[in-house]
């Protein structure tokens, strides 16, 4: 199906982007990578008058290191990521660029689309959300920056006013002793996860000083499995200990049944996600350099 007619407009800044979204009004969208917002156009579920393009504004794609951060332009393409030696550092951020739809899919989205449009099901937030993330915004008063966990607010929703957009993530580097490992479990590349898991460990002389657990597709947003993360602080990360945080991380989870699979489904998944994701992390804490893959069906 071909979208209702819309005007297209080039902006040339950021600032200038504010200013078309703020005088178009409300029937005006920004424009990424469209890999979200065609679809929807497609489908006639968006049908906005005015798309103002962020495509061809200099300097936003970019990954920088800055004062133990790393910092991602917005418009920063899921396969830069993928590529980047310097994500590389934070593996988490590794595993979840390569992982996103397929190569086509990686080749034009970009970070920045992903977390403004906030699905439920998308796999930016919920990696990221394990690490110490700030969403930087611009909208027509200036400035403001976000941390990730008030930045996506619902499904679909984020905190972001119309007329303001994401103009920079910023990911801090994990401290010495930590590992992490993003896994999403797929029917085929080009579809979105049934569930997703990241774990974010700190280990010091085998005992889990700092855990982060997050589970993405089995709730509205991205959910903190806290309790399975409790259960690992100060402990031995053995077997046992690691069985008792994937229970834990089964409770948290409140997926609904739909065509991927249904909500018990959804549920053994995230048990056995968290399993893997653990072990993974726990050999990256300790320096291993350990190859973490999306698993498909
Ligand atoms: C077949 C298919 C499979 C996919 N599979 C996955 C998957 O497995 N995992 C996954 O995570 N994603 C998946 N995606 C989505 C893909 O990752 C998108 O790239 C991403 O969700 C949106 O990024 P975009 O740059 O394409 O944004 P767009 O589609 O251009 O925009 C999305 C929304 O965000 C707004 N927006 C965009 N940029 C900004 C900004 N800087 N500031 C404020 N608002 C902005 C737009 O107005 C729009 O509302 C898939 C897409 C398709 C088509």
């Amino acid at each position: 199906m071909y979208p209702r007619p819309f005007f297209y407009h080039r902006a040339s800044s950021l600032q200038e982007a504010v200013t078309m979204l703020s005088q178009l009004g409300t029937d005006a969208k920004f424009l990424a990578g469209g890999q979200s917002l065609i679809p929807l156009l497609k489908l006639r579920f968006a049908n906005p008058k005015h798309l103002v393009d962020l495509s061809f504004i200099k300097n936003t794609s970019f990954i920088a290191e800055n004062q133990n951060a790393i910092r991602f332009g917005a418009m920063t393409r899921h396969a830069e990521i993928e590529h980047s030696a310097l994500a590389q550092k934070i593996p988490v951020l590794h595993d979840c660029a390569a992982g996103i739809a397929d190569v086509q899919i990686r080749n034009r989205g970009t970070i920045g689309g992903s977390l403004a449009e906030a699905d439920p099901s998308g796999d930016w937030a919920n990696a990221l959300i394990t690490l110490d993330t700030t969403v930087h915004c611009l909208g027509k008063n200036g400035e403001r920056s976000l941390p990730l966990k008030d930045f996506v607010t619902d499904a679909y929703t984020t905190a972001l006013a119309h007329d303001e957009l994401v103009k920079e993530i910023e990911v801090k580097i994990p401290p010495h002793g930590s590992g992490g490992a993003y896994i999403a479990f797929k029917r085929s590349a080009p579809v979105y996860p049934s569930a997703s898991v990241a774990v974010q460990l700190t280990v010091q002389d085998s005992v889990c000083k700092e855990a982060a657990i997050a589970l993405g597709c089995v709730g509205l947003t991205s959910i903190r499995a806290g309790e399975a993360e409790a259960s690992l602080r100060g402990k031995s990360l053995n077997e046992k200990v690691i069985e008792t945080a994937s229970e834990a991380a089964r409770a948290a989870a409140d997926p609904q049944s739909d065509m991927r699979g249904s909500a018990d489904y959804k549920r053994q998944l995230v048990v056995a996600l968290v399993k893997r994701a653990i072990q993974i992390a726990m050999r990256r804490a300790r320096g291993e350099r350990v190859e973490g893959s999306h698993l498909y069906a």
